[in-house]
């Protein structure tokens, strides 16, 4: 219970940080916000978003470079 707690409030720093980028057709901040309200519906599932997130966000500040 902790653990979610906590992990949920981690979740909300970041989705805060998160600003689209200049490119009008680039959803790379869209998406990576909507992965990060995503709710795992089990620990395989967490995990699995979890990684979802690591990938997406390297393409997020990967965006952010090549602009
Ligand atoms: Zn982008």
């Amino acid at each position: 219970m902790i653990r979610a707690t906590k992990s949920t409030i981690i979740k909300w720093i970041k989705i805060t940080e998160v600003v689209d980028c200049s490119r009008n057709v680039c959803p790379c901040g869209d998406k990576l916000r909507r992965l990060l309200v995503t709710r795992p519906t089990s620990r395989y599932d967490e995990k699995n978003i979890i990684n979802l997130i690591k990938s997406q966000e390297f393409k997020y500040h990967k965006c952010f470079k090549d602009f």
